[in-house]
């Protein structure tokens, strides 16, 4: 009788709480916005009969979300871009550990941590203006600290998560005391005050305004890809270097993503998590917003990524980007680096 009304009970529950059935739905929580992630999700449906129920938002809103809903969060997986915020929600431990044989075979050790997986990298180059910089004095992220450019270099805020991303492996590499000489360098030699994002300094670097900046490679590709007849007059006064390939090599970020703690429907997240390795997964997901696979061997037709060529990527670990995030805070703020 005990065991009769155990399995009622047990029915009862299975009924009631859709998680116990693992109910064919996934709640993803994406970052990403970019339409080609709707062929994706399509097709994972297809592959698998999961239903995808997607909720959209700003990096940080929906990390501020996550938070806030804690335990009743719905989500199963978040998505977004930058190693620095992943390392956040790492960090706040919203993140499940992920054992998946899969995963570990596919994506590259240097770009997964525990519990959560890059899927995408952009680069961070050197984009110069031909008429007022040589190429060759700028040729490693160092240089721009270089007295020789003062007054010629701009960028967007230290404190975004790019450039903070970028003094985290200059740390990692070099140190803090040589990271904080090259901020205030670079502080030294700034043509205006920070401002706007990457692809405003492309422009200004273009008009003249400035002689030289950073900018991930999706900017430089959309601009280099652009029908617009004022982009391609644009780019033809810009010249993008690979910075330290005679070093590291270029500073690599990331977009990727994880499995909440709290997923009510673990076994379409791992699910789900494995498919974006796959190869049409990867494609969608990096070419999608002018970006590389993550997955080594995966081919992407990409004139904006073919036209700035081939480059040595620096090859440190995801995790240790995340590790000197707040050292180089500290350090863009004593350098004054806004
Ligand atoms: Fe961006």
């Amino acid at each position: 009788m005990k065991l009769m009304s155990a399995l009622i009970a047990t029915a009862v529950v299975t009924a009631v709480n859709p998680a116990f059935a693992e109910e064919k739905i996934l709640n993803l929580y994406s970052a990403r916005h970019y339409q080609t992630d709707e062929a994706l999700y399509e097709d994972f449906t297809k592959q698998t009969g999961i239903k995808i129920n997607r909720i959209e938002g700003k990096e940080d809103e929906l990390l501020e979300r996550l938070k806030n809903e804690g335990a009743n969060s719905p989500a199963d997986i978040f998505l977004t871009v930058d190693a620095a915020r992943l390392a956040k929600a790492h960090e706040l431990g919203l993140f499940a550990p992920v054992a998946s044989k899969l995963l570990e075979s596919k994506i590259p050790a240097h770009l997964r941590t525990e519990d959560w997986f890059s899927f995408s990298t952009r680069a961070r180059v050197i984009v110069y203006n031909r008429g007022s910089v040589k190429p060759e004095d700028v040729q490693n992220y160092a240089d721009l600290g270089n007295p020789k450019l003062k007054g010629k270099f701009c960028s967007r805020s230290g404190s975004h998560p790019y450039n903070l991303s970028l003094m985290a492996s200059i740390i990692a590499h070099q140190g803090e005391a040589k990271a904080e000489e090259l901020a205030r360098g670079m502080v030294a030699n700034l043509a205006r005050t920070p401002k706007g994002g990457d692809t405003d300094q492309i422009k200004a670097v273009a008009a003249g305004e400035c002689g030289v900046a950073i900018s991930n490679t999706y900017y430089v590709a959309r601009l280099l890809r652009s029908t617009k007849p004022e982009d391609r007059k644009l780019m033809e006064k810009v010249g993008i270097v690979w910075p330290d390939q005679s070093g590291n090599g270029t500073h690599i970020n990331v977009s990727g993503g994880g499995m909440l703690k709290t997923a009510p429907h673990r076994e379409a997240a791992v699910k789900f998590l494995e498919y974006l390795a796959s190869e049409p997964a990867q494609r969608y997901f990096a070419d999608g917003n002018n970006e590389w696979p993550a997955v080594d061997g995966i081919k992407v037709a990409n004139p904006g990524l073919d036209a700035m060529g081939k480059f040595k990527a620096d090859r440190l670990p995801v995790k240790n980007l995340a590790m000197y995030q707040t050292k180089a805070q500290i350090i863009f703020d004593r350098a004054g680096f806004k």
